[in-house]
């Protein structure tokens, strides 16, 4: 938006003006692939916060998303055209904690909107969640960190979507009564989704589910369920026997039946233990990015497939 005024020289200025333009977004041919266009530039962290920049944003925001499809969030690393294309953007919307690199180079960035999620609800500590896919060096201060993964809760993750409205609507005035209309429709489509969990999990056979990756502790909380995740901080590693055997004997006691595993990352942990255990395997999707491989093309269809899924794996009535 108005950002790309300062890169304009005069000679530029003066082109334009001869060419009879009324608008300087003649001047900008590769503003779209930079984030630096004539809408209100947002640059997204990563999926769930695009989601609700695209929702909430509609026809007058122009999105970008620092972490590609199918790249694991957690510990994704900047580039140097992805730095410059946030110092460019009118606004970044990001989940501080969750991708640390992200959260520095905001910190050092000049954007005029950061907007952070993490402030726009209440984050709660899971008790060692390990949020932290495969990073060792984080693995201890992470033991006691809260837990990122907020978007899971349909609840909560309107909390936000609320948040990000009024901040779009503050951040870029001439289109607020949109940004509003936008937040509202997409605030009720995330609480018949909740009536659809709510509704959907109420009664069932079992509250246990076990997972690779537990990113469900929201979503468990909310809706009254137990999420078990079977192996440590990193995904691809192989819970020990005795694990195993405790995993076992927890699935036996508390009829679990089904062990899932997610999209972004291998399922071989799953498997074996699934295998070992004699129980099933099925994917629950964090909603980490979309692929190919998604349930769904975007977080509401992903979440009714994640919904099915839990119905079927906890016996629900
Ligand atoms: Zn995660």
């Amino acid at each position: 938006m108005n950002v790309r005024r300062r890169h304009i020289s005069g000679i530029a200025v003066a082109a334009a003006a001869t060419l009879g333009l009324t608008t300087l977004t003649a001047c900008s041919s590769d503003s779209a692939a930079v984030g630096n266009t004539d809408k209100f530039d947002v640059v997204a962290s990563f999926y769930p916060m695009q989601f609700l920049a695209e929702q909430i944003g509609g026809e007058h925001a122009h999105v970008t998303t620092l972490t590609e499809p199918g790249q694991e969030p957690h510990d994704l690393e900047l580039s140097a055209r992805q730095t410059a294309r946030l110092g460019e953007s009118d606004a970044v919307l990001y989940l501080k904690t969750l991708q640390p690199a992200v959260d520095e180079a905001i910190d050092q960035s000049g954007v005029k909107t950061k907007i952070d999620a993490a402030t726009l609800t209440t984050l709660e500590d899971h008790g060692g969640v390990e949020h932290d896919h495969g990073g060792e060096e984080h693995a201890e201060e992470d033991e006691h960190a809260l837990d990122p993964h907020v978007w899971l809760d349909p609840v909560k993750y309107a909390e936000i979507a609320e948040g990000v409205g009024a901040a779009f609507a503050k951040a870029d005035p001439d289109h607020a009564a949109d940004y509003e209309k936008n937040t509202a429709t997409l605030v009720g489509k995330l609480d018949a989704l909740d009536t659809a969990f709510e509704d959907g999990l109420k009664d069932s056979a079992t509250k246990v589910f076990f997972t690779n990756h537990a990113a469900f502790g929201y979503l468990a909380e909310r809706y009254g369920l137990t999420q078990e995740a079977i192996s440590g901080v990193d995904p691809e590693s192989e819970p020990s026997p005795a694990r195993i055997r405790e995993l076992q004997e927890e699935a036996k006691a508390d009829g679990v039946t089904t062990v899932f595993y997610e999209t972004l990352v291998s399922d071989k942990t799953a498997k074996t233990l699934a295998k070992d255990a004699g129980l099933k395997t099925d994917v629950l999707d964090p909603l980490e990015g979309i692929t190919d491989r998604s349930r769904g093309d975007d977080y509401l269809q992903v979440m009714e497939g994640n919904l099915k899924a839990l119905e079927t794996a906890l016996g629900s009535k």
